[in-house]
């Protein structure tokens, strides 16, 4: 089997190599900026040569080059190796950019679409309520129009990254006596203005990634809506889509599967390297069996999106392999680094897609792993999904109602 890139793609990498050591790390008076004005700086100038901001029309701040997943990957195992700064990721890039090239109004693109690639805005999902989560159709903060604004009054809850957002994308009940999918708006709001107040919550890994965020007389213009009046809830449909494909992407499991067997190789088991251990090789080989899988369900995922045709039940499926692996890898490495696993966690988001260094980002990822199944609709409302649109088995009652 031949596993090289071949010639054509040998040579982009080449060119992708040069062009990093011309910009990365900066220099001259760019070396003297704070770290976000470097990244910005240098990620417009990757985008004006193609690498990055690559599905994004140009109209819009992105380079709009053709979809080539080898290039893709060529360019992010390059900035990884460069240690340069890639698109910004999160929910900015993730999930808003996409809703609005396929949802949003014209002016909505150009205003907030090139300044969230550069990774100069950020946002966040104003979606769940106490008592709205899994049936987030039953959601109360309201919004009423009062002359050309929208006034919005209420509570969300779980919103990540609150603290430092610019901008919320915000699930409204605008129509009250419309049914209960059919009377809510997707609104964005500017979170620098009086009336939201956003209070931390500690979590268990010691960070406050999440937030409260309470809305007292929020005002936002009558057109920073996302789709029509009542329509925010197949909008939001569509950032979902978007979420879940994120958490389910492959080539995180994979980062932090890599990591798991260097712990391996690191770590003793009677003084000899626990991957030589045969109950701990088999439990690595079970969980590479399913990282693999995952990897080739996510190409199939990719080859219908190239296509242009729906990947159906795809995305959510792998949205729920990629959590479920992401746990089995952090339960191993638990077992590996054994009375260290008491050690406090290192806190910060122990993302899946980094592997965690010392025995303290280890407790964060596991600690983190349980969120991450929760997030973007759980692992149980998933499996509701898949079984009753995939498999054909009757409707849960209660699940009707919900994500
Ligand atoms: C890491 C993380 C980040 C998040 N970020 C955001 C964010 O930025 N913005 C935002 O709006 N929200 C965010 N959330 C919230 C997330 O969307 C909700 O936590 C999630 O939808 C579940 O809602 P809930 O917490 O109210 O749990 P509930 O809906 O109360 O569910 C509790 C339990 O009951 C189960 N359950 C509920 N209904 C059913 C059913 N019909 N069938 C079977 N089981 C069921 C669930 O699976 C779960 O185990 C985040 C959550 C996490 C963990």
């Amino acid at each position: 089997m031949d596993l090289s890139y071949g010639p054509e793609y040998d040579a982009f990498r080449e060119e992708v190599r040069s062009f990093l050591s011309s910009h990365w790390p900066p220099k001259g008076k760019e070396a003297e900026q704070d770290f976000l004005a470097q990244a910005i700086h240098f990620r417009r100038t990757a985008i004006e040569a193609g690498y990055l901001a690559r599905a994004i029309p140009k109209a819009y701040g992105g380079s709009e080059q053709a979809s080539d997943p080898l290039k893709a990957q060529i360019i992010r195992e390059e900035l990884g190796r460069a240690k340069a700064p890639g698109d910004p990721g999160g929910i900015g890039t993730m999930m808003l950019v996409p809703t609005l090239l396929e949802k949003g109004e014209e002016w909505q693109k150009q205003k907030f679409v090139p300044g969230t690639v550069l990774g100069e805005l950020s946002w966040c999902q104003g979606y769940s309520e106490p008592g709205s989560g899994s049936d987030l159709a039953s959601l109360k903060t309201r919004g009423e129009l009062d002359g050309d604004e929208w006034v919005i009054n209420g509570q969300k809850i779980w919103t990540s990254g609150a603290v430092h957002a610019d901008y919320m994308f915000c699930l409204v009940r605008t129509e009250p006596d419309a049914g209960k999918h059919a009377g809510i708006s997707y609104l964005l709001i500017d979170m620098k203005q009086e009336g939201i107040d956003v209070r931390p919550l500690r979590q268990m890994n010691g960070s406050a990634h999440f937030n409260e965020v309470f809305l007292t007389d929020v005002r936002t213009p009558k057109d920073w809506i996302v789709g029509q009046r009542g329509e925010g809830w197949i909008v939001s449909r569509t950032t979902l889509k978007h979420e879940r494909n994120s958490i389910g992407n492959a080539s995180m499991v994979e980062a932090t599967f890599k990591g798991l067997v260097r712990l391996a190789r690191e770590s003793k088991i009677d003084g000899r390297p626990a991957i030589e251990d045969p109950a701990i090789r088999q439990r690595l080989a079970t969980i590479e069996g399913y990282v693999q899988a995952h990897k080739y369900s996510g190409f199939r995922q990719l080859t219908h999106q190239l296509r242009g045709e729906d990947a159906g039940l795809i995305g959510l499926m792998n949205k729920l392999h990629s959590t479920n692996i992401n746990q089995e890898v952090s339960k191993l490495a638990f077992d590996l680094i054994g009375d260290d696993a008491m050690l406090d966690p290192e806190g910060g988001g122990g993302l899946m897609g980094v592997a965690p260094k010392g025995a303290e980002g280890w407790i964060n990822l596991f600690m983190s792993s349980l969120g991450v199944a929760i997030a973007g609709g759980t692992a149980n409302i998933q499996r509701n999904v898949i079984g009753e649109r995939g498999l054909g088995l009757p409707r849960d009652a209660y699940a009707q109602q919900s994500r």
